[in-house]
């Protein structure tokens, strides 16, 4: 991945959150307190910006712009297990222009390892965990050969992933105060883990 596909990945994000913005907050209003699209927007929207003022060459330097943005501003749960998995998934990333598939999506497996030991959620309790780690079991095969097709396939999984949260009863988080009264609803963090991974599908279809 270059890092202009690094790049538009954020923006892309920026935009799918920005279009899903209410549909993120009502899904919260359920269970939890309506704000999940209105964090998450508000950290991308700085994340982006301060992006467009860091130099190019330096895929670590971007990952940890965006990590301090979502940390300063998303605020909630979803502000310290992104910003939190974001810390760790720079680490990952070389300080260079251009990443691997293998070394992104080790990258992205320290990013759920910082969010499952920061946030104790395992597979099954109604969170973001529920599209992220079954979507690196599938990106775990990815190598420089990895097919487009393939993450095109992992966006729509993810998505349904995502509405699979519904039935299920939450376990961590503001909804789990709701225990059983949570089912019916999907999660908010599982929906927009799932449009960061049609970003990812959308910033690879760019031109290197
Ligand atoms: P808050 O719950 O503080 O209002 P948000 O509404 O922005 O924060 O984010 C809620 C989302 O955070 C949930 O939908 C869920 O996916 C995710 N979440 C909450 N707690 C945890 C946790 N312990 N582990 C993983 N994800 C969590
Ligand atoms: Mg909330």
């Amino acid at each position: 991945m270059s890092e202009l596909q690094f790049r538009r990945l954020w923006q892309i994000f920026n935009g799918l959150l920005k279009d899903n913005r209410d549909r993120l907050n009502q899904l919260d209003a359920a269970i939890g307190d309506a704000d999940h699209g209105t964090n998450m927007c508000r950290g991308l929207e700085k994340a982006v910006s301060d992006l467009d003022r860091v130099p190019l060459g330096n895929l670590r330097t971007d990952a940890k712009t965006v990590a301090m943005a979502m940390l300063s501003t998303v605020g909630g749960a979803s502000g310290a297990l992104w910003g939190s998995g974001l810390l760790k998934f720079q680490l990952e990333l070389p300080e260079a222009d251009a990443v691997t598939m293998r070394s992104f999506v080790a990258a992205v497996r320290a990013f759920l390892d910082a969010v499952t030991t920061r946030g104790g959620a395992s597979r099954g309790d109604k969170t973001m965990v529920d599209v992220l780690e079954p979507a690196i079991e599938v990106l775990s095969d990815a190598d420089d050969d990895y097919k487009l097709e393939h993450i095109k396939v992992l966006a729509a999984q993810a998505a349904d992933w995502a509405v699979e949260t519904g039935p299920m009863v939450a376990k961590k988080g503001r909804a789990s105060y709701l225990g059983e009264r949570s089912i019916g609803h999907i999660d908010p963090g599982a929906v927009s883990m799932s449009l960061w991974f049609q970003s990812l599908y959308e910033a690879l279809s760019e031109a290197e």
